[in-house]
């Protein structure tokens, strides 16, 4: 089923998660080991991040560097492909712009259509960490947007070939990212909105935003989205945080704000065991607000901290 379909067919705010690929050496067991505990709130969909490859510079024996590319993180469209099989449940594997080809890419929508996978989330990815800016490939995609119209060209049978006809019209329902807080590039929020309205425009079928740790922020983006004219659910990310050290991390990787009280709260702690228990107590809090918004789905970015997680979403259920 469609995401899409699930946020219609639900009465209730509907529960997501968002899982990494494990590192590459693990197997697909450490994914349900992961999951099995999050299974008992019946998630109506997952999804499964995309990480580029990074260069690194690694040392020969006679002192000198070669550069080499390395993916840390593979797997995504066979943990999909895993998910669907294993738990029955939708899965949402991310597609990136970053390091693809548009062929690359066509071969990639091939694959999940073939696997029964017909949803997807279309970001653009951000620049390998050694690097400053986001450069596209030679023949790939620049923005979201353009890695949004291939998908919708082939939901059209529109193929890269321009002689390929009759070609199979996929059906895959696209979720594209927005950002409550602005998108870090972006000069200002209304350009980023005019930019996340565009890839409305063209398509997209529901948004997912950027983590929050102040509900007025979403609430204010939405209403901003609605008199824009962004008419799509738009599914608010939430991550609570477990450790002192993600009062620098969050801000600087994802370029969000945390509000006073809550880092306030954290900075007061004496470890991260207590650390843990406040970023719990305030996601709880913040879900509650959320619910009673009527938020279409409560989407949880796990990264790997299963326990929180169930014990944030019991607490709701
Ligand atoms: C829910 C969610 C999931 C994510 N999952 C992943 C993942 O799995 N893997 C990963 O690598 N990253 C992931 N990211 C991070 C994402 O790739 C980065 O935030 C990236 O910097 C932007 O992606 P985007 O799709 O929003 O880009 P875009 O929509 O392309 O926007 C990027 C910037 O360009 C601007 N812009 C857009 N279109 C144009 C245009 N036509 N002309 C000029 N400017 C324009 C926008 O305002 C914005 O500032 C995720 C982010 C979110 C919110």
């Amino acid at each position: 089923m469609k995401v899409i379909e699930h946020l219609q067919n639900s009465k209730d705010t509907v529960i997501s998660f968002e899982i990494l690929p494990p590192q590459k050496g693990k197997g697909i067991e450490s994914i349900y080991n992961h999951l099995d505990p999050l299974m008992e709130f019946k998630p109506a969909f997952i999804n499964v991040t995309y990480h580029r490859s990074e260069y690194m510079f690694k040392k020969r024996k006679d002192g000198t560097f070669e550069k080499v590319e390395l993916r840390k993180r593979p797997g995504t469209v066979g943990i999909c492909a895993a998910i669907m099989n294993h738990y029955k449940i939708d899965a949402v594997p991310h597609l990136i712009c970053g390091g693809f080809s548009k062929e690359e890419t066509e071969n990639a929508l091939i694959d999940l259509n073939f696997l029964g996978i017909d949803n997807v989330l279309l970001l653009r990815g951000d620049a390998p960490k050694n690097e400053t800016f986001f450069v596209p490939e030679p023949d790939g995609h620049r923005y979201a947007i353009e890695l949004l119209d291939q998908v919708v060209n082939m939901n059209h049978g529109i193929y890269i070939e321009d002689d390929l006809i009759d070609g199979l019209k996929t059906n895959f329902c696209i979720g594209v990212a927005g950002y409550p807080e602005k998108h870090f590039e972006a000069p200002n929020i209304e350009t980023d909105l005019m930019h996340l309205k565009k890839k409305v425009d063209h398509g997209a079928d529901y948004i997912t935003t950027q983590m929050f740790f102040d509900n007025k922020k979403y609430l204010d983006f939405v209403n901003c989205c609605r008199e824009s004219g962004i008419t799509i659910p738009i599914i608010p990310g939430l991550k609570p945080i477990t450790t002192k050290r993600q009062l620098t991390v969050l801000p600087h990787i994802f370029h969000i704000d945390i509000p006073t009280d809550l880092s306030k709260a954290i900075l007061s702690c004496k470890n991260d065991e207590e650390v843990q228990q406040v970023g719990k107590e305030w996601m709880i809090a913040q879900c509650k607000e959320l619910k009673e918004a009527n938020v279409p789905a409560l989407h949880f970015y796990t990264m790997g901290k299963t326990r929180v997680i169930h014990d944030i979403v019991q607490a709701l259920v």
